[in-house]
């Protein structure tokens, strides 16, 4: 079966699973591979060659040869090789969502990350030539200025959980800035971004700037967080993981680090909203990617007065959103709307949290088990009333688990939203404006959705979170400023 036209890479056969470095598909030095688990059947998708430090390096020196050309080039010209890419990008979209869907379980009928990636490319193509520094005349007998200049050799970290999503959310700004890059995928899923690369070379873009290896963390990703001649590294995962390159950075170069990391959301439901559109909303928030985003609402606080009414209307959305038009719930079909968890150890970590509820007595309003015999497929949850110092609303469960509790005032559910170290997506429902300003100051979070919760996000506003959610900002108009350095020229007349 031949994936496209464009990409001339046939599946499942065909999938490239070398690593791509100065433009060229190279086998792992040590020869070594791992496999990567279709979590729909358990069975093997692919065998992957797995990078680790020498494969890094070389990937660096890569990056590191191909900097002054790149960077000396323009921002138009850098731009033209992303137009190609984006429409290459666009015509692979079914190609992408098929690797996805043996990888991690992303249903296909879903998929859009190709076509709305081609939309970002573009977006921040025409943006590149827009990086700009200022200029002051406040000194006298001077003339001063600032450049915007990018930083050398970056190295990008991503997840398993929108794999096409987080390679350009990094690569895009980073190389159209004028750096060039080194992109480790994640283990889960490291098959489209070896398609990616297969289309960046497509594009022509030249060898070196964009290097795309697959392999562990804590020896390939280690590696590069701790690689003395990468300036800035962007990461996307756990919290624990981010804690991790922190440290690998303060320990080596000091690089920059940029952090993309969970939530614990609250979703604060008053007694004036519009319930039903609150009930819909927080059924696909949670529904979404099965559960796992970052931005998923896990914390859903609803007004006393309508907590009844409110978790009737809850679980009947939950219920038929998550249910497929037809029977079946493989991935690659066309019908299925819920994919399974991506991988064994997501559905053990995410059962454990439902056990323990069952265990601690909590009342499970729907789901509460696995689907299926085979595949790592978990029931959509609602647990209701939990501890507020429970697991259940303290941690990251990154599944289809959402507890709901009741509040009675504003100060009082302010302060509950507010108490977790986590601090991504905030939401409320109100028909009160005053208040719904309010709460948008008083929430601490990167985002705020007012009558609306995730997966609301757009590309051209900023994406990120505030205390222990991360540090930097993906999209909008600062995406390519946060892959440059600034630097003071002063120019005596
Ligand atoms: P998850 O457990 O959900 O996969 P992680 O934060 O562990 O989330 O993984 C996100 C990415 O971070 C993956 O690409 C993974 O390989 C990488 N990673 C994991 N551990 C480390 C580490 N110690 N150093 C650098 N990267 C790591």
């Amino acid at each position: 079966m031949t994936v496209s036209p464009q990409s001339g890479i046939s599946f499942p056969n065909g999938m490239e699973t070398r690593l791509y470095i100065n433009n060229e598909f190279v086998p792992s030095r040590s020869g070594q591979k791992f496999d990567v688990i279709n979590p729909a059947t358990e069975e093997v998708t692919a065998s992957v060659f797995e990078a680790d430090g020498a494969d890094v390096d070389a990937a660096v020196q890569a990056a590191k040869a191909a900097f002054p050309s790149w960077s000396a080039l323009g921002g138009f010209q850098r731009a033209s090789y992303f137009y190609k890419l984006a429409n290459l990008v666009e015509s692979c979209n079914f190609d992408l969502a098929k690797l996805e869907a043996v990888s991690m379980g992303k249903p296909v009928g879903k998929y859009t990350e190709g076509t709305n990636m081609a939309r970002f490319i573009r977006y921040v193509a025409g943006k590149a030539a827009d990086v700009k520094g200022e200029s002051s005349l406040q000194t006298a007998g001077f003339v001063n200025l600032t450049f915007r200049q990018p930083y050398g050799v970056c190295a990008a970290i991503i997840p398993w959980n929108a794999p096409v999503t987080e390679f350009f959310f990094k690569v895009t700004p980073a190389v159209l800035a004028g750096n060039t890059i080194v992109l480790k995928s994640s283990e889960k899923a490291p098959l489209t971004s070896l398609l990616l690369a297969r289309l960046c070379q497509e594009a022509q873009i030249p060898a070196g700037v964009i290097n795309v290896l697959s392999g562990m963390g804590p020896t390939c990703g280690a590696a590069m967080a701790s690689h003395m001649d990468i300036r800035k590294i962007s990461f996307t995962g756990s919290a624990r993981t981010g804690r991790a390159i922190k440290q690998a950075a303060l320990e080596s170069n000091l690089k920059h680090v940029a952090l993309e990391l969970g939530g614990k959301n609250p979703l604060i439901i008053f007694d004036d909203a519009d319930l039903s559109k609150a009930a819909n909303a927080a059924a696909s928030s949670i529904l979404y990617n099965s559960g796992q985003v970052c931005i998923a609402s896990t914390r859903v606080y609803v007004h006393a007065s309508i907590l009844e009414r409110f978790c009737d209307l809850f679980t009947s959305s939950l219920v038929k959103q998550a249910a497929n038009p037809i029977k079946g719930n493989d991935p690659l079909s066309p019908f299925t709307v819920r994919g399974p968890q991506a991988d064994k150890a997501q559905f053990t970590s995410i059962m454990k949290y439902i056990t323990d509820s069952r265990k601690a007595g909590y009342k499970i309003l729907t789901g509460g088990d696995r689907e299926g015999e085979r595949g790592f497929y978990i029931q959509p949850t609602i647990i209701l009333n939990p501890e507020e110092s429970s697991a259940v609303m303290r941690e990251e469960i990154f599944g289809p688990v959402v507890c709901v509790r009741s509040f009675q005032t504003e100060e009082e559910v302010i302060s509950l939203a507010n108490e977790t170290e986590y601090g991504l997506y905030a939401s409320t429902f109100t028909r009160d404006l005053s208040r719904a300003m309010r709460m948008a100051r008083s929430l601490e979070a990167g985002i705020v959705g007012l009558n609306c919760t995730s997966p609301m996000m757009t590309l051209d506003m900023p994406f990120g979170g505030v205390k222990q959610s991360g540090d930097g900002r993906e999209n909008g108009q600062h995406a390519l400023d946060d892959w440059t350095e600034l630097k003071t020229v002063y120019i005596g007349l």
